[in-house]
């Protein structure tokens, strides 16, 4: 059984035996318990009246008598005391009645025959054309005792029925097994569609979208398998961006750092400059180690299914961080002021340092000489918020909305004076998305950006 297809027509063909084979039980069943009785009984009644009409005694013979209800649609056999046998109407295929039974009737007892006589599960016992499959009574005429026994003649009431109900069963056998195997090829053929996407994609052509407009779960299926095609589009795009940026990011200060090693390698050189180059290549340094750091970060984030998360002094974690970047803020003339509420909160306080240190490195970092950052942490029942506003140089609207991307930088050349990466806002977005609040921005240019961070408590 390779295919669906076959399994599926295995499948259908043994739901069909299995069902006929149960019908055919429930039938059966159904004959024995109830109908075979009343069947019985109903021909006694048939035969009382034919033998109350000859021991009534009216002006017929009883031969033509008995041929005229042969006629109409019985099998009769008749037998006197001295086993003189006469048959009438439609020929028993066998006429094997007992002895026994024959003399029981003789002796005024009525046979039930067809009560008793098959009694296997096979409800076509019904129409076993037998001389034992009969009911017998008894009668008198002219001064003789008989023994008449008597069945229906199936044969002339229901060969027509007979032949229609088989043709009937034929029909629906061949219409129903066709029918499924229409039906199983209408639902693999989706299937057969998907296996063939499913080997585009994984040779990277993503292009080719599912042409399924189904309702069905199939249809459903095919709506998410080109929304994952779409997913895995652009998660290929992304990825194919991010390495060509990794690349550009660190071939920048690399060559710089050759550049310069070279020049002080060429001959004499004013001290003047020779301080400078260096200062310059120990620069370019940091901002490689600091590049890799953060990479290392975003790639941890990325595979960090759980956080580590503990109680832990949210007003003593943004103080500590603050403290940690004192000398820069002396350095710029930048003042700062705390309104920090006494908060505890239940988070991964390490992923979370990262995103007061890199909010705070920007703060600094765009800020103006003598300007200002203000930190404000506040609390309600739902969540802790954090701002963080500065009167730095700003942002645009277009701006804003690309700041959490990976390596984007809104004035590249500033961001790089400062050693920027492009890459403190988008870890921060992460970590802050990883305990299921967000960061919101505000930001005018020339005066000023604010981020709130919101953190839901759970
Ligand atoms: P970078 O290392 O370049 O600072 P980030 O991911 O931290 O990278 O920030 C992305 C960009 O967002 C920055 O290059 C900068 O243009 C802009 N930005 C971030 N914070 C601020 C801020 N406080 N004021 C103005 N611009 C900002």
């Amino acid at each position: 059984m390779r295919t669906l297809y076959s399994k599926f027509l295995l499948y259908t063909i043994l739901i069909m035996i299995g069902s006929t084979t149960i019908g055919f039980l429930i039938v059966n069943t159904y004959y024995h318990q109830q109908m075979k009785e009343e069947n019985d009984l109903k021909n006694v009644a048939i035969a009382e009246e034919i033998t109350e009409f000859i021991e009534s005694g009216g002006d017929f013979e009883l031969t033509e008598y008995l041929e005229s209800i042969g006629d109409v649609g019985y099998q009769l056999y008749v037998v006197n005391e001295n086993r003189e046998e006469r048959f009438y109407g439609g020929e028993f295929a066998y006429k094997n009645i007992r002895e026994e039974s024959v003399d029981v009737v003789l002796n005024g007892e009525i046979y039930h025959g067809m009560r008793d006589q098959h009694q296997e599960t096979f409800f076509t016992g019904f129409f076993s054309d037998e001389l034992a499959n009969t009911v017998g009574v008894p009668f008198t005429y002219d001064g003789e005792r008989y023994a008449l026994f008597i069945r229906p003649d199936i044969r002339l009431l229901f060969q027509e029925v007979h032949t229609l109900t088989a043709g009937m069963l034929i029909i629906i056998a061949i219409v129903s097994l066709i029918a499924m195997l229409a039906v199983a090829k209408m639902m693999i053929s989706p299937i057969k569609e998907m296996t063939k996407a499913t080997k585009r994609i994984s040779e990277e052509n993503f292009h080719e979208k599912l042409e399924i407009n189904r309702k069905d779960e199939i249809g459903r299926l095919a709506r998410s398998f080109n929304r994952m095609t779409d997913q895995l589009m652009q998660n290929d795009q992304s990825r194919k961006e991010f390495i060509s940026n990794v690349s550009h990011d660190f071939q920048s200060p690399l060559q710089n750092i050759m550049g310069y090693a070279e020049l002080l390698g060429n001959g004499p050189l004013e001290e003047e400059d020779r301080r400078s180059y260096a200062t310059i290549i120990k620069n370019e340094t940091n901002r490689l180690s600091s590049l890799t750091k953060q990479l290392l970060l975003l790639t941890t984030l990325d595979q960090l299914n759980t956080l580590q998360k503990q109680e832990f002094s949210l007003t003593q974690q943004l103080k500590d961080c603050v403290t940690t970047f004192r000398w820069q803020l002396e350095n710029k003339g930048i003042s700062m002021s705390l309104h920090l509420d006494h908060i505890l909160y239940r988070g991964d306080e390490s992923w979370l340092m990262n995103v007061w240190d890199n909010l705070l490195t920007n703060a600094i970092k765009y800020n103006k000489p003598n300007g200002e950052i203000v930190i404000e942490m506040k609390e309600n029942v739902k969540e802790v918020m954090v701002k963080i506003s500065d009167t730095g140089v700003g942002m645009r609207e277009e701006e804003i909305e690309k700041i959490f991307r990976r390596f984007y930088r809104a004035d590249e050349s500033r961001s790089m004076e400062v050693g920027g990466t492009g890459l403190g806002l988008a870890i921060a977005y992460e970590v802050v998305e990883k305990h299921g609040g967000e960061i919101v921005v505000e930001s005018q240019q020339e005066k000023g950006s604010t981020f709130s961070v919101h953190l839901p408590k759970m």
